[in-house]
């Protein structure tokens, strides 16, 4: 199979791949061309996924997939835009066709669910890794950014934490559960839901947000730093599902929650009046600390005392 037949039979053909919102251009000629409406901005984001640091070597095909545009997603549910199209770099070490059938259509799969068109790419031989980039469209000086948080505002998560960290031991087949802890938590890791309709609530409500990628806390002092302010964060307030409680216990879930990566869930500034407004809609938003007068990220136990803890998330160099 050569380069133009592979980019023919499992991308260009796929369903994700025939137009979209906005989508002038496709798969096809040296460029994609997209279409944005008065009055709103390109939201642009990429991210690489490398094999053996990003995912296991040996893994199945559809998950990847899925996971891939996930996360990719997920920065534009950060910025409150509303999806357009992405692009896949693609680097594989050989042309597999089952491989190849099953990532296209965990592609296809997380595409259609997200209103994501893939317009174009880009395939090379060498160590597996992918780079999807991704671009959704904006009103004018409405994007969600890490700047705005003010003191006084609530800090607020889109749903449970830790999930994915949690996971990770069964993922790199260092531990097993039961399939009723076990499943839930391979979900969240496999294929977390990027929070695009929760990010586009929050236009013109939060005062700043991201999508935690580094772990809870290390996320916590980037909005603390574009915005100059601190953040308190109360641990008993955390959410946590139960299967990672039965998992990993009381201790190890906070700490998967506060230091494990890849929740990719919405953490946001709220003004208090806002709240009830948004938890109407969206019930698994919960409070857990609020924005206070000084710099770094706060962690506070039951009792309102701080606990010490390393604040780095992870980072590659
Ligand atoms: P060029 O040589 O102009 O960079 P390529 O030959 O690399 O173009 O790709 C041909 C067309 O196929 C382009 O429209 C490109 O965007 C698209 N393409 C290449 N690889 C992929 C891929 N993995 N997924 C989706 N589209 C791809
Ligand atoms: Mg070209």
């Amino acid at each position: 199979m050569g380069e133009f037949e592979l980019i023919q039979r499992y991308f260009a053909a796929a369903p994700c791949a025939q137009g979209g919102d906005g989508v002038v251009g496709g798969i096809g000629d040296d460029c994609a061309l997209l279409a944005l409406p008065p009055g709103e901005q390109l939201a642009v984001s990429t991210d690489t996924l490398v094999a053996g640091v990003h995912f296991p070597s040996v893994c199945d095909p559809f998950l990847l997939g899925q996971r891939a545009l996930a996360v990719a997603a997920s920065d534009l549910a950060a910025m409150g835009a509303m999806p357009m199209a992405f692009t896949l770099a693609l680097t594989l070490d050989q042309a597999d066709a089952a491989w190849l059938e099953a990532f296209a259509s965990g592609l296809q799969h997380m595409a259609a669910a997200c209103a994501l068109a893939l317009v174009g790419g880009d395939t090379t031989r060498g160590p597996l890794s992918l780079t999807l980039t991704v671009f959704g469209r904006v009103p004018v000086a409405q994007a969600l950014t890490r700047a705005g948080a003010r003191v006084g505002d609530l800090l607020c998560v889109g749903g449970a934490l830790g999930d994915a960290a949690g996971a990770l031991p069964l993922v790199l087949g260092q531990r097993e559960a039961a399939a009723e802890i076990a499943a839930p938590l391979l979900a969240r890791y496999w294929s977390p839901m990027p929070q695009l309709a929760l990010g586009q609530a929050l236009r013109g409500q939060a005062t700043a947000a991201l999508d935690i990628s580094d772990g809870l806390l290390a996320d916590c002092g980037h909005i603390a730093k574009a915005s100059h302010v601190a953040l308190q964060v109360e641990a008993q307030r955390i959410p946590q599902s139960a299967a990672l409680r039965a998992l990993a216990g009381q201790e190890g879930a906070l700490s998967c929650a506060l230091s494990g990566g890849d929740d990719y869930r919405l953490l946001f500034t709220l003004p208090p009046e806002r709240l009830s407004g948004i938890q109407a809609d969206w019930p698994d938003v919960r409070v857990i600390g609020q924005v206070v007068a000084g710099h770094g990220v706060h962690l506070l136990d039951a009792a309102g005392q701080a606990i010490d803890v390393p604040q780095r998330g992870y980072q590659h160099f």
